[in-house]
């Protein structure tokens, strides 16, 4: 499959045919394969009980899958179907473990103390977000309203993305190690954190963003398991972390794409990342807190270090002040009504072949 759906890959996702039953599918192809008829967990028409079981189950099941796959089920077209959320989401959490991105926003925003807050490289920095507006690629996003500065209300009229990958738990626990991450995480799927900038700056100090992101984050219909993918090895971190948050765990080399109105703007590099997801994870839980099936924790925007390599347009625009062209000739500083954001992306296999992580877009109405 040249597409990246190929049996080394076989991301799960929820369908429905025409009034039809919630059910649990592959992608296959341009397709999809029905999994309900192989019974147990694979029949309840959701993701989380198995998602829910555990490692044994995840890869039972995969195996179950990849044997289906090979016998030739039918596949049933995209168009014939209606993909939904592909897990329901227990709580959402963001992180900022982009150090090219940290470094990018603190010179646009502060440019009179650019550079790392002191804490940036002791723990990987995140706030919860809302698990409420998690939406499904594909889904309308609305311009979301609020306070611009002092005296004002409105319309956002900094509307950005910001391109990341999200990890899905599996199995619930709290002081989870960076050595249990795999026991834990799921899957993977891709995230586009819509941010209000204006609604952002004002809003954000002391306590960190709040409803800047909470109106809405999509995420793509299909969760690649944690199986599917090479990992590879993390990168140095200097200052050495605290004992809890080593050693670093996987890392993983997905090649991010974003597209503005169907013109490529830009490919962030995941590897470039500076915290690893075993590192979020560990962090998250290290207080004591719990996560549960379900819990969706997002790397923050993926911005590697080139200029063509930035997951948000506060950074590819430097805050609206070089506005990029698109292929039809038109100027964008941040989204206008109408314009469609697709994130892309793709992986090294397991097997050593180039799989898709599928995409999550959005189009802006007022
Ligand atoms: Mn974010």
């Amino acid at each position: 499959m040249s597409d990246g759906f190929g049996p080394d890959n076989l991301p799960y996702g929820v369908f429905t045919l025409a009034r039809g039953e919630r059910r649990l599918g592959v992608r296959l192809g341009n397709g999809v394969v029905d999994l309900s008829g192989l019974g147990g967990l694979l029949a309840t028409g959701s993701l989380n009980p198995l998602m829910a079981a555990g490692r044994q189950e995840w890869t039972a099941a995969r195996e179950a899958v990849a044997a289906h796959v090979a016998s030739g089920p039918p596949v049933i077209p995209l168009r014939d179907v209606t993909l939904h959320l592909p897990f329901e989401v227990a709580d959402y959490t963001d992180f900022y473990s982009s150090e090219h991105h940290a470094l990018n926003v603190s010179a646009i925003l502060r440019p009179d103390s650019p550079g790392l807050s002191p804490q940036w490289k002791h723990l990987p920095i995140g706030y919860h977000g809302r698990s409420a507006t998690v939406v499904v690629s594909g889904t309308p996003i609305v311009r979301p309203t609020g306070q611009l500065g002092a005296g004002e209300f409105g319309p956002t009229r900094r509307l950005d993305i910001e391109a990341e990958v999200g990890f899905v738990v599996g199995t619930p626990g709290r002081r989870i190690s960076t050595g249990e991450f795999a026991e834990h995480v799921f899957g993977v799927t891709l995230v586009n954190d819509w941010s209000a900038r204006d609604l952002q700056a004002w809003e954000y100090r002391p306590l960190g963003p709040f409803l800047a992101k909470s109106f809405a984050t999509s995420v793509s219909p299909w969760v690649v398991p944690l199986d599917a993918l090479a990992t590879v090895p993390a990168g140095r971190q200097d200052p050495e972390p605290l004992g809890y948050l080593r050693p670093a765990g996987p890392a993983y080399d997905l090649r991010l794409t974003v597209e503005w109105n169907d013109t490529l703007v830009s490919t962030p590099p995941f590897a470039s990342m500076y915290w690893t997801p075993a590192q979020q994870l560990a962090h998250l839980t290290s207080n004591g807190a719990s996560v549960r099936t379900g819990d969706l924790y997002a790397s923050g925007t993926v911005s590697g270090p080139g200029r063509d390599q930035v997951g948000s347009f506060l950074e590819l625009t430097r805050n609206g002040t070089e506005p990029v062209k698109l292929a039809d000739g038109s100027l964008r500083d941040f989204l206008e009504n109408g314009d469609l954001v697709r994130i892309g992306g793709t992986a090294r296999s397991a097997a050593g072949t180039q799989i898709s992580l599928g995409s999550v877009s959005g189009t802006i109405v007022a």
